[in-house]
């Protein structure tokens, strides 16, 4: 049985690259010889096994062939259990070529472009065709066989028991890891899988209103495949930053804004810069701090439908940035018109 690293890290096996990064450094924090003084050494062995586990799921590449190794030892029972039944040649199409992996990655746009959708480019790690061997896995001049084992279909039919007794599924031929083919020397490399690290730039375009958190599916930009296996895809997962003074809800936007006592008094004019450009708002007079200036279809436009949310200007009234003896003293003033008692205050 081969060991869960998925398991050992805590995580699931879709996890992205940052998630496996981040349940690794937690661990390796609660492993820390400093914390587990009384049981150090069994703390640095268990460090020992998630570090290997990390090693191998941090790696595109490695993760790949791991992911593989997975499937095929948890997808059926070892042939020799079932000695009643004799292997048999599976004569169905090859299952040599595998689908590529998805790739995942996260990218991070301003509230603003979070708005009007952007194009850009972003730079992935991914599992790419080696290009030594073309993607044969061979080495240069190596003559490559038909699997002997298989012949040529990379699967063998073995019998499963099953509530109705035995029934043959196909099983990965393991003389040739399901390729069909046998080499006589691996290339250096790839050390025969046909794949290699590498890095590739692609082009993406986020659609307007695209939301925080949303993964945007791009297909056949993962990795690319075994054999004639079609890349994986490229999964995209949008983090956008924060706006100090804007928040989304919905699709509605809210545009917090700070007006001066005389203002929200009087009343008056009062500009704001909303993500569709400058808006006058007519402040009445006594506006209360936190009340709500409507103004229709201006939030965030719907990614899919492309109808817009509405957007709201929050007033709040905030004592004035920097006061200067003049403010200070009609503030003054201000209070003893108002009823204030100056001792409280301090004045
Ligand atoms: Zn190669
Ligand atoms: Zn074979």
């Amino acid at each position: 049985m081969v060991d869960n690293h998925y398991e050992i890290l805590g995580i699931e096996d879709d996890a992205t690259q940052d998630e496996v990064k981040k349940a690794y450094r937690k661990l390796a924090k609660e492993l820390h010889p400093d914390i587990n003084k009384a049981d150090a050494t069994q703390a640095a062995e268990k460090f020992k096994i998630v570090k290997d586990s990390y090693e191998i799921l941090s790696n595109p590449l490695k993760r790949e062939k791991y992911d593989l190794q997975l499937m095929r030892s948890g997808g059926s029972p070892p042939v020799q259990e079932t000695p009643t039944v004799q292997q048999a040649v599976y004569n169905g199409p090859p299952i040599a070529p595998q689908r590529g992996s998805d790739v995942k990655i996260d990218t991070k746009i301003t509230f603003g472009n979070s708005y009007t959708g952007i194009k850009k480019e972003i730079t992935i790690q991914l599992p790419i065709k080696c290009g030594y061997c073309a993607g044969s896995g061979a080495a240069q001049g190596s003559p490559i066989s038909q699997c002997p084992t298989c012949r040529g279909s990379g699967a063998l039919l073995a019998p499963v028991q099953t509530p109705q007794g035995y029934v043959n599924q196909r099983v990965v031929c393991t003389t040739c890891n399901g390729r069909g083919i046998l080499m006589q020397k691996f290339c250096p490399t790839c050390s025969g899988v046909g794949l290699i690290n590498g890095q590739e730039t692609v082009s993406i375009s986020l659609p307007s209103g695209v939301e925080d958190g949303a993964v945007i599916k791009i297909n056949e930009k993962g990795g690319y495949g075994l054999g004639a296996g079609p890349r994986g895809d490229l999964l995209l997962t949008v983090e956008v930053e924060d706006d100090p003074n804007m928040r989304r809800e919905e699709n509605d936007l809210f545009i917090e804004e700070i007006i001066t006592l005389p203002k929200a008094v009087f009343g008056g004019k009062h500009r704001v810069m909303t993500l569709e450009g400058r808006r006058t708002l007519r402040i009445p007079p006594n506006t209360k701090s936190r009340t709500e200036f409507f103004i229709e279809g201006e939030g965030f436009p719907d990614p899919i439908s492309g109808d817009h949310g509405d957007l709201y200007v929050v007033v709040y009234i905030d004592p004035p940035e920097k006061i200067n003896d003049g403010v200070k003293k009609l503030l003054k003033k201000l209070a003893v018109e108002l009823g204030e008692n100056l001792d409280d205050l301090g004045l």
